[in-house]
């Protein structure tokens, strides 16, 4: 694990890059949030973020989370003044931990899930947050609903009485040529104002981009980076 100096350094520049990449498109940087993405590191991560301001966390894995915040619990760590976001994909099984655990899901993307999270969130008189995930860059190789199904998935999510939809999420194909993330990100934003308009919500969190690609997915009107390497330095699987 890196030292916190270190870690206080990354997220300097790290701000430093949304700035510029927000002036560069007269965004306002203070509508682009960064969500730390503490997967495969321990949960010093999850302090150092607490301890720098940060009131949300990104992981990916139900299992790994919960481990993570039941040591906390234990210790009594700081960490516990973080919320924790899922942004790994999700399996009906793991839902009721997840609704237990995260404050906000990021990876909703089938109507059997959305119907599981409801129920599970009924179970303990919780409204569960939740974003859709869309496969915006239509990669097979990600999760996320397709884009053709995204109608049909937020008419369901909003009749959930325990469920509320405050955005879209998206992961970017990987391909050194930044274009297909750019084409993914400006498809998001565009489903996002199409269901926005056709269901008269205002849908506001996009979650998208990361270390890599964040000043594109700024550029595209991204207002949440989710952002693991750029700041904790390479993933450790644990
Ligand atoms: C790991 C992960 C990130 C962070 O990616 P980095 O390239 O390490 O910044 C963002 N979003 C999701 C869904 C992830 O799984």
């Amino acid at each position: 694990m890196i030292p916190y100096n270190t870690f206080c350094t990354n997220c300097k520049t790290l701000k430093h890059r949304v700035e510029l990449a927000c002036s560069a498109c007269k965004r306002n940087s203070s509508d682009v949030k960064i969500l730390p993405v503490t997967k495969t590191h321990p949960l010093e991560a999850i302090e150092y973020s607490a301890e720098f301001g940060f009131d949300a966390v990104g992981e990916n894995k139900v299992q790994e989370a919960v481990a993570k915040i039941q040591q906390a619990q234990i210790q009594k760590s700081k960490a516990l003044s973080v919320n924790c976001e899922l942004i790994g994909h999700l399996q009906t099984n793991k839902a009721k931990k997840a609704v237990e655990y995260f404050a906000r899901i990021q990876s909703v993307d089938s109507i059997k899930l959305l119907e599981k999270i409801d129920a599970e969130a009924k179970k303990l008189d919780k409204k569960q947050r939740i974003l859709l995930q869309i496969n915006a860059g239509r990669d097979p190789a990600k999760f996320g609903a397709e884009i053709e199904e995204a109608p049909a998935l937020l008419e369901r999510a909003l009749q959930l009485n325990n469920l509320t939809v405050e955005g879209l999420m998206t992961i970017a194909p990987l391909d050194e040529n930044l274009d297909s993330a750019r084409r993914c990100f400006a498809n998001l934003r565009e489903i996002r104002d199409m269901l926005s308009e056709k269901f008269a919500i205002s849908l506001s969190e996009l979650s998208m981009g990361m270390s890599h690609d964040l000043e594109i997915a700024i550029e595209e009107g991204s207002t949440m980076i989710r952002v693991g390497t750029f700041l904790f330095g390479e993933r450790h699987y644990l």
